[in-house]
C-alpha cells in the first residue's frame, strides 16, 4: 500500500464506527493535535472526567461522612456500580468480578488462593517474556512458599528465530511437562510482541494437565473480546490505566471463575470489604462470606479512583467490544500494511502476528542496530507521533480504536519513513 493522505481520510469518513477522538483530551502538537499510538501504555483522559470526578468531590463537601449513603453514586456500594460493565467486558458473569487494588496486587492476592504448590506440583509457567512486574511477583510466590524462583518458575522461549510464543507450543508444552506445573500465569496479550494468546485452547491444555489458568490481561481489557466465563478461566487481574482510559494508576480488575468464587477451601486474604454488607457494620470479629468476587476486597475503594473507570465503562458499554474489535481490525491491518511499505530495505519489521486473531490492536516494530528511545522521541518531537519504546529494539504502536483514526496511522507511517530515511 503506497502512502496518501487522502485515502487515509476518506477511510475515516467512511468507517462504520465514527472515531470519539473529540471526547478525549489528545495532546497538542503545533497548531494541531498529536497522533497518540501510546495508549496501550496510558490511555487518554476522557474531556468528561473533570465533571464526573467534580460530582464525587462535591458530594463530599457537602454531605461529609454521609455521602456513604447519600451521594448521587453513593460511596457504600460504589463497587457495584461497576460490576455489570466490567463483566461484559471480560465476558464474565457479574459476580465473578470486581474492581479493586491495582494489577500487581490483585495478581498476588489470586496467587494467594490459586497457587498452592505441593512437592509434586510447584512450578509456575510464564513467558520468557513476561511483564517483570509479573515476573516479581510470581517469582516472590515461589520464595514465599519456600521454593527456588529459578527453578520453580519456568518461562518459556519463542522458538528460535521467531518473537511471539505459540499457543500451540504452550498447549504442547503442557501435554508433555504439565505434571509439575501448578499454576499457569500468561499474559492475554504480550506487552512486548503484541500476540494474541488463544486463551480458550490454552486454560483447557492447563486444566488436562491439572494446572490453575491464570490470565494477566493488561493488554487485552479493552483491546480483544474476551469470554472468561465461558473459556473455563480460573481467575484473571487487568489494570485499566491502559486500554481503558481511566487513569495513571487507576484500579484494576479481577476475575475469578463461577466454580471457585463460593469455594470455602480457597487461602484468602481478608479486609472488612470481604464480608456481606448487610452485617458489615456489626463489626463483627468474624467474616461472613460473600459468594462471588467480592470476597477478595479487602479495604473500602478510594472513590476518586473508581469514578474514572466507571465513566470509562460506560463508554465502552456505549460502543461495545465488538464493534471496537472490530475498527480495531481495520486499523491495525491499515497501519500493517503502511509498515509494511515504509520498513522495505531498512533492517527493521512487524513482529507482532500479522492474523488479527493472533493480536489486538499494538503493533510491535523492531529495528536492528537503532536507538529507540532515541527514535521514539524524534518520532513524538519532530512529528507529533507518540508510541512508545520498549528496550532493547521495540517501538509499540497502538492505534486504540476509540480515538485514533486512519489518518493518524497515515501520520505514523510517515514520520517513521521520513525517520528512517535519514
Ligand atoms: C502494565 C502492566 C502491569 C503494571 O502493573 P501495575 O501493578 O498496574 O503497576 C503489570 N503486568 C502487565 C502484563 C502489564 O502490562
Amino acid at each position: 500500500m503506497t502512502l496518501n493522505e487522502a485515502d487515509a481520510r476518506a477511510f475515516d469518513t467512511g468507517d462504520a464506527l465514527p472515531t470519539r477522538r473529540a471526547e478525549f483530551f489528545v495532546p497538542p502538537y503545533g497548531e494541531g493535535e498529536a497522533a497518540y499510538f501510546a495508549g496501550n501504555s496510558l490511555g487518554l483522559q476522557p474531556r468528561a472526567l473533570r465533571d464526573f470526578v467534580g460530582t464525587e468531590l462535591d458530594d463530599w463537601a457537602r454531605l461529609g461522612v454521609e455521602g456513604h449513603l447519600e451521594a448521587t453514586r453513593p460511596w457504600l456500594g460504589y463497587h457495584s456500580l461497576l460490576r455489570d460493565s466490567a463483566a461484559r467486558l471480560v465476558g464474565g458473569r457479574p459476580e465473578e468480578v470486581v474492581v479493586m487494588n491495582s494489577l500487581t496486587v490483585n495478581l498476588h492476592l489470586m496467587m494467594v488462593s490459586f497457587y498452592r504448590p505441593t512437592a509434586d506440583r510447584w512450578q509456575i509457567l510464564i513467558e520468557d517474556t513476561a511483564f517483570p512486574s509479573d515476573s516479581y511477583a510470581v517469582r516472590s510466590q515461589a520464595a514465599f512458599h519456600g521454593y527456588d524462583p529459578d527453578t520453580a518458575v519456568v518461562r518459556l522461549r519463542p522458538r528460535p528465530g521467531e518473537a511471539a510464543l505459540r499457543s500451540d507450543d504452550i498447549v504442547a508444552y503442557l501435554a508433555e511437562h504439565g505434571s509439575t506445573v501448578a499454576l499457569v500465569l500468561l499474559g492475554g496479550v504480550n506487552y512486548y510482541s503484541g500476540e494474541l494468546l488463544d486463551i480458550a485452547a490454552i486454560t483447557r491444555a492447563a486444566h488436562e494437565a491439572g494446572a490453575i489458568a491464570g490470565w494477566d490481561l493488561a493488554h487485552a481489557a479493552g483491546n480483544v473480546e474476551l469470554r472468561l466465563h465461558d473459556w473455563d478461566v480460573d481467575w484473571a487481574a487487568w489494570c485499566s490505566y491502559k486500554y481503558l482510559n481511566a487513569g495513571p494508576g487507576s484500579l484494576a480488575g479481577a476475575f475469578v471463575h463461577e466454580q471457585h468464587v463460593a469455594d470455602p477451601a480457597l487461602p484468602k486474604l481478608q479486609g472488612w470489604w470481604s464480608t456481606q454488607e448487610a452485617t458489615r457494620f456489626r463489626m463483627e470479629p468474624t467474616v461472613t462470606p460473600v459468594a462471588t468476587a467480592d470476597s477478595w476486597q479487602l479495604s473500602n475503594p478510594p472513590i476518586f479512583a473508581m469514578a474514572p473507570v466507571l465513566l470509562s465503562l460506560q463508554m465502552f458499554d456505549e460502543v461495545g467490544m465488538p464493534a471496537l474489535r472490530a475498527k480495531s481490525r481495520r486499523l491495525s491491518s491499515f497501519l500493517y500494511d503502511l509498515f509494511d511499505d515504509v520498513l522495505v530495505g531498512h533492517a527493521a519489521r512487524v513482529i507482532t502476528p500479522r492474523d488479527t486473531a493472533r493480536r489486538g490492536s499494538q503493533l510491535s516494530v523492531q529495528l536492528d542496530d537503532t536507538d529507540v528511545g532515541k527514535l521514539t522521541a524524534r518520532l513524538r518531537e519532530e512529528h507529533g507521533v507518540y508510541a512508545d519504546a520498549r528496550q532493547p529494539d521495540v517501538i509499540r504502536f497502538a492505534p486504540v480504536p476509540l480515538y485514533v483514526t486512519h489518518h493518524d496511522c497515515w501520520r505514523a507511517a510517515s514520520a517513521l519513513a521520513e525517520l528512517l530515511r535519514g
